[in-house]
């Protein structure tokens, strides 16, 4: 990671502030919002590492902001609560945040919440990062992360669909019959049905593909099965 991005979403200006001052001296990236909305649109469009998400926010709660991002990644959360009951910290990690600081805070303690955060959330992610780039950065697929961009723009693949795919990429060109798919992907003992596997190429191919009835990533081999066509 050469620059840690970090999303601020606060509404009040001068703790917005303060906070971005602090991270910024600290040499992180801050990228900020003021409501809920441009929130999830930022984390839609940026690459961020690290979420700093007041609870009280316009338009959309800091809550449902950390729901909603909870439903598709699990990048590190840290929760500003303005009140002060030990319910609400119970409450703030129980949504999924990963830690809270409570109003009113001292922003030393917050960034050295933030270094430890960081620290726990990517130190098993090598320097030499996984990252794989097809057709000119048309696709992008981190293995460590488990992201996949499409045009730069995040896509969210399930499990086993990241599976499938990851299965097929590391192998260019070869052909996997749907069974060897299922075998590589999940392992023996899996339980479905080899034509499962269809739909699952489906989905994918609604994902990545520019049009997915004439794929250019998972290319059907009649009779056969599927194989990866990304250079
Ligand atoms: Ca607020």
């Amino acid at each position: 990671m050469d620059k840690i991005n970090i999303l601020v979403v606060e509404d009040e200006k001068n703790i917005l502030e303060v906070i971005k001052t602090y991270l910024v001296k600290e040499g992180y990236s801050v990228i900020t919002a003021e409501d809920g909305k441009n929130a999830l649109n930022l984390f839609e469009s940026e690459d961020i590492h690290l979420i700093i998400l007041d609870l009280m926010l316009p338009k959309i709660s800091g809550e449902e902001v950390c729901n909603i991002i909870r439903a598709k990644s699990d990048i590190p959360i840290i929760m500003l609560t303005a009140k002060v009951e030990e319910d609400d910290k119970v409450h703030g990690l129980s949504i999924g945040a990963d830690d809270y600081v409570t109003k009113p805070f001292s922003p030393r303690e917050l960034v050295g919440r933030v270094k430890a955060l960081i620290r726990r959330s990517y130190r098993d992610s090598s320097p030499l990062a996984e990252i794989l780039i097809f057709n000119n950065g048309d696709l992008e697929i981190d293995l460590n992360k488990r992201l996949v961009k499409k045009r730069g723009k995040k896509v969210y693949l399930t499990t086993k669909e990241f599976d499938i795919l990851v299965s097929l990429l590391r192998n260019p060109g070869k052909v996997f019959t749907r069974e060897q798919l299922i075998e590589s992907a999940f392992g023996y003992d899996y339980d479905g049905f080899d034509r499962t596997i269809d739909t699952h190429i489906k989905n994918i191919r609604q994902k990545i593909e520019d049009n997915p009835k004439n794929p250019s990533y998972i290319i059907t081999v009649y009779g056969l099965g599927y194989k990866f066509g990304g250079v």
